[in-house]
């Protein structure tokens, strides 16, 4: 019988994630320790109420609510409560006080991120996040190890599986948004406030961790461009399929020159159309999917169960085994690298095709018109399709009118701010009377 050498593993957290941790940390012991080389006790869990009802069948005396004595007396640290406070206090004492970490929080490094990697690389202390960008996909590893020699030009992620279910239920079963998103919240898909999927927050938070470590640049929430689902109509889906298109709310890191020849990274989170034959069209329900660009290595997808209490489990226990080797070799922890350090670029100088439908009236000279509002802001157009509707004028104003038309113009690549000064003039100009969708065009 082999004599491990003992690490002493403090949860903070017994919810769903950390009652799997806790969980297959008791049950995995042997087996864990075997791979580790040091026993994985597991000294205590902490929650705010020691009598609540647990999911998981976990010994009693494990539960505590004094977080801070659990802590000091801990080798790791797992936090898996969420939220920003006591989190980001508790993981600092943790580092302050000689222990490595493990978190999922992606709210937390999302805001605090440069702070907790700083204090972690000032002591040599490990900070592993894995869980907290899809969960049991690996991709934060890959792309800081793995791909660590390679220059990571983009990121397209599917990485909030809400609304990838609700927009999923949108294109195949037709549903409305509203009818989806109650189907997910049925589910247990949906939190029963679901800001912080339909909104986009979380899929930009983890846009701001992806972006980070792929460009080796802290890129602050703040500077990422969200917007949610909430405006997405299930005619723009429809409008999306008839092209061959599907609607996919993306969170994209992207490293590109501007027109001033400055090199500079974006992290943005909109929905946009996704051509059926990218390999994140086929991802369904509610799964996740990382797309990764790099010079060298080409195109990587990194798929799976982007949320789940197991599945988060996996993740949080390969952070722990990785930093337990390392505990028992020795030697301080990999840090985050942000040496890059590149100008993180505002929404207006990202660079994307669009598909612009409008309804205009029909009248000679319209189409003329239209293209040339897209010309003076040097958007050239790929594709227009029109399509008539025999109706008659719908405003007082425009009596004489007898039908109105429906513009799909597809646009080249242009800045989202041309883009926007062309959406502007078009909703000015006198023939175009309602502009029912601008989506950008990703993946093509
Ligand atoms: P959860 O089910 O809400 O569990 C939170 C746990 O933390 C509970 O046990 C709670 O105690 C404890 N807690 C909260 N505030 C506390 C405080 N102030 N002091 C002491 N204990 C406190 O959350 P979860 O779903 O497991 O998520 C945990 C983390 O993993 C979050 O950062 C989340 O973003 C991340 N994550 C979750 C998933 C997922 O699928 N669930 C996926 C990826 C990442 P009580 O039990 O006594 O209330």
């Amino acid at each position: 019988m082999i004599e491990y050498r003992n690490l002493r593993v403090a949860l903070l957290g017994g919810g769903s994630v950390g009652a799997q941790v806790a969980r297959l940390l008791l049950e995995q012991r042997d087996e864990l320790a075997g791979r580790v080389g040091a026993s994985l006790e597991l000294v205590g869990i902490a929650v705010r109420d020691v009598n609540a009802e647990r999911t998981v069948d976990l010994p009693k005396e494990l539960f505590t609510t004094d977080a801070e004595s659990l802590i000091l007396g801990a080798d790791v640290v797992i936090e898996l409560m969420g939220g920003i406070e006591p989190a980001r206090s508790y993981i600092l004492l943790a580092i302050n006080s000689g222990a490595d970490v493990v978190t999922a929080n992606k709210a937390l490094l999302a805001e605090h991120g440069a702070e907790l990697f700083a204090a972690a690389d000032q002591v040599g202390a490990q900070l592993n996040y894995e869980a907290a960008v899809a969960a049991a996909i690996p991709i934060l590893r890959p792309l800081r190890e793995s791909l660590a020699g390679d220059r990571i030009v983009r990121i397209l992620g599917i990485v909030n599986g809400t609304t990838n279910y609700i927009l999923d239920r949108m294109d195949q079963a037709g549903d409305s948004l509203e009818d989806a998103l109650a189907s997910a919240t049925a589910l247990g898909y949906a939190e029963a406030d679901p800001t912080a999927d339909i909104g986009g927050y979380d899929a930009a938070q983890k846009a701001a961790i992806l972006a980070s470590l792929a460009f080796h640049t802290t890129v602050p929430l703040s500077s990422v461009y969200r917007e949610g689902i909430t405006s997405v109509t299930p005619a723009q889906i429809e409008s999306a399929r008839k092209a061959g298109y599907v609607v996919k709310l993306l969170a994209i890191c992207e490293r590109f020159t501007d027109e001033h020849g400055v090199d500079g990274v974006s992290a943005r989170v909109y929905p946009a159309m996704v051509p059926r034959s990218h390999p994140l069209a086929a991802v369904h329900e509610a799964n996740n999917a990382v797309f990764v660009e790099a010079e060298a290595a080409g195109s990587l997808m990194f798929y799976g169960a982007g949320a789940g209490g197991v599945e988060t489990a996996s993740a949080v226990l390969g952070d722990l085994v990785s930093l337990a080797r390392r505990h028992v070799a020795g030697g301080p922890g990999v840090a985050a690298s942000s040496h890059a350090d590149l100008p993180v670029f505002d929404i207006g100088s990202v660079t994307t095709r669009y598909a612009v439908t409008l309804e205009v009236t029909d009248e000679p000279g319209v189409l003329a018109e239209v293209a040339s509002v897209f010309s003076t802001h040097h958007v050239s157009l790929a594709l227009v399709e029109q399509s008539i509707t025999p109706a008659v004028a719908k405003t007082v104003s425009r009596p004489a009118v007898s039908a109105t038309a429906t513009l799909v113009i597809g646009t080249h690549d242009a800045t989202e701010a041309a883009l926007a000064a062309t959406v502007r003039d078009l909703a000015a100009n006198r023939f175009v009377t309602t502009i029912a969708s601008v989506l950008r065009v990703e993946g093509v």
